[in-house]
């Protein structure tokens, strides 16, 4: 990942440097333009006041308007929304906008912005360059044991004709394995099912911990995306205490990532 257009306060993956039509970024809690660094884009955990200032403030740094963004509220499914021009700033500006109770937002249309919030969880962004299509996924413990990621890959698939192997995948910034501790019923869970390799279940003494990125990187491999084609970001929510909010730092502020195509 890198610093997106000198803005310290975003982030965006570097695969999709060599893609001219489509925009991505990752926001941090600092604000892009340098002061402050409680960035939430979240619903929850700040001032309505504060966290709707900064969405217009991220709008402002990427030069887009409140209308180009599309949110949807996540609830650790894999319930997914194909946007249309309908949804053209759905969440934006409040809540009860938000597409409901989707994990997964897909379209083809040019200049909407899909939006996934996070703070732990794994935010997801695919781009088909073959057919110019865009998804955005919040995939967490939860997604990531439904597969949300890969279900979005087909979902590009078979709703836009995308082609695995031409796939862009990004896995964001989210809780490391060596932070991600889950209990011996949840390890069991992730163990049993024959999807998960080993080495992203681990045991250090009486802890478990879980590998949600590697986990996300081998469903969409084996699904046929190639393994060049796949962006891992290596930052930890949980370790990086001053460019991310973290769930399980007691946080409910959000930061989120993004992804659009250019027109
Ligand atoms: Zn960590």
């Amino acid at each position: 990942m890198e610093v997106f257009n000198n803005l310290n306060g975003l982030l965006k993956f570097s695969i999709l440097d060599k893609f001219p039509k489509v925009l991505d970024f990752v926001t941090t809690r600092q604000n892009p333009f340098g002061y402050g660094n409680n960035f939430n884009i979240g619903y929850s955990g700040g001032d309505d006041k504060e966290t709707f200032e900064n969405r217009m403030l991220l709008a402002t740094a990427l030069v887009l308007k409140p209308e180009n963004f599309v949110i949807q509220t996540q609830i650790h499914k894999d319930n997914y929304k194909i946007v249309t021009e309908e949804n053209a700033g759905n969440g934006f500006l409040s809540k009860v906008s938000a597409i409901q109770g989707t994990d997964i937002l897909l379209t083809n249309i040019k200049h909407l912005c899909l939006i996934t919030r996070s703070a732990d969880c794994t935010p997801v962004l695919l781009y088909s360059p073959d057919v110019e299509a865009v998804a955005a996924v919040h995939s967490g413990r939860e997604g990531t044991f439904l597969g949300v990621a890969a279900k979005a890959a087909k979902l590009l698939k078979e709703n836009f004709g995308a082609d695995f192997s031409k796939m862009i995948a990004c896995i964001g910034p989210s809780i490391g394995k060596e932070c991600y501790e889950v209990g011996y019923d949840c390890a069991g869970k992730f163990f049993k099912n024959p999807r998960f390799s080993d080495n992203t279940i681990s045991q250090k003494g009486e802890k478990y911990f879980l590998d949600l990125k590697t986990m996300i990187f081998d469903d969409l491999t084996a699904l046929g995306l190639k393994p060049g084609n796949i962006e891992k970001s290596a930052f930890c929510t949980k370790c990086d205490d001053k460019k991310f909010f973290s769930a399980r730092r007691g946080e409910s502020q959000r930061f989120c990532a993004g992804i659009m195509l250019k027109k």
